[in-house]
């Protein structure tokens, strides 16, 4: 690890001053992925800007009925929210899929939404890896590519987001509220991760200068029977193969409504509008279910070692469907 100045900032506009102040700062707060990547030489900045002591933790209702969960809210403290269990569990069950009890007591929501991909080559500095040293070329294209993507990747970039938090929020139409000296401004969560075209080195969206104060999730009746499903090499404490967020209005015997979102397999949340917008209207059957996960993968490209995420895909996507549509409950 390299040396670093350590400030600790009093407010999110005092952070976001300081980030000014030297070239190459970031902001810390649980740090849980930022530690790995210093200890390896990934991240090297002049200076860590403590946030994890700024007033950013509340959850609470909004004015529309929502809710707005603070940046530094624990991946606890969201998970185990009655508001949130109660109106919004497959984010409550996407979170506690992921890591483990310890990690979750400490990794925040801001933190979540900015871990950087667990492709093994970007940590392994052996490799060539674009997304570590832009240009260098991609050791996944010819390496052992059975976690990658089969959706929207590049010839530069083969990576997944690693997050199951982020499938979710993305299957909530979450928005994110960042902090600028610009002042604030909101970034529809589909917005907010890239694919990798040519700059794989950008995981998102955010300007140099802005911090994640907030995401709001808008009020969203049928969300409480939405479904978190995750398929993965064993029970706990690894990152998805697939994953699947699902949420299904059904009225009568009809889909009124309906959010899909898939993890493991690409760059970013990947929701499906062209599937969303077919099942729309539709009758709610298995064989409807059918059709809208083969429509989700359409124009999937497998890899050498990961063409089995297909089909995994489609069947993940047609069991979530078909359970929010009963009613929810655990995948
Ligand atoms: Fe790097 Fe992306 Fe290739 Fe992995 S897939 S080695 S992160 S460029």
């Amino acid at each position: 690890m390299k040396n670093f100045a350590y400030v600790r900032a009093t407010s999110a506009e005092d952070a976001v001053k300081r980030s000014q102040t030297a070239e190459n700062s970031q902001f810390i707060a649980g740090g849980t992925n930022l530690v790995d990547r210093l200890k390896v030489f990934l991240d090297e900045p002049a200076q860590l800007i403590d946030i994890s002591r700024l007033d950013l933790k509340q959850i609470e209702v909004t004015a529309e009925g929502g809710i707005r969960i603070g940046a530094l809210a624990s991946n606890t403290a969201v998970a185990d929210h009655p508001q949130i269990r109660r109106d919004y569990p497959l984010l409550s069950r996407a979170i506690l899929s992921g890591a483990s009890q310890q990690i979750r007591n400490v990794a925040t929501v801001g933190g979540n939404l900015l871990q950087r991909t667990r492709c093994p080559y970007y940590y392994d500095t052996v490799f060539t890896c674009n997304k570590r040293q832009p240009g260098d070329g991609c050791a996944a294209l010819d390496g052992i590519n059975r976690m990658h993507a089969i959706l929207g990747a590049s010839d530069a970039c083969l990576a997944v987001h690693p997050s199951d938090m982020c499938v979710a929020l993305a299957a909530l139409d979450a928005v994110v509220e960042v902090v600028s000296n610009a002042g604030r401004r909101q970034i529809p969560f589909s917005d907010f991760h890239r694919l990798p075209g040519e700059a794989p080195e950008r995981d998102t969206n955010l300007e140099t200068g802005e911090l994640i104060a907030a995401v709001i999730l808008p009020p969203m009746p049928f969300a409480k029977t939405g479904v978190y499903l995750k398929l993965r090499d064993r029970a706990s404490y690894s990152f998805a193969l697939v994953s699947v967020a699902a949420a299904v209005d059904v009225a009568g015997d009809r889909i009124r409504d309906v959010r899909l979102a898939l993890g493991g397999v690409a760059h970013k949340p990947w929701r499906s509008p062209l599937s969303e917008a077919f099942l729309k209207g539709k009758p709610a059957t298995v064989k409807t279910f059918q059709q809208g996960a083969e429509m989700a993968l359409e124009g999937a490209k497998p890899l050498t070692h990961n063409g089995f995420k297909v089909n995994m895909a489609k069947r993940a996507i047609k069991r979530a469907l078909t359970i929010s549509a009963a009613g929810g409950g655990l995948a």
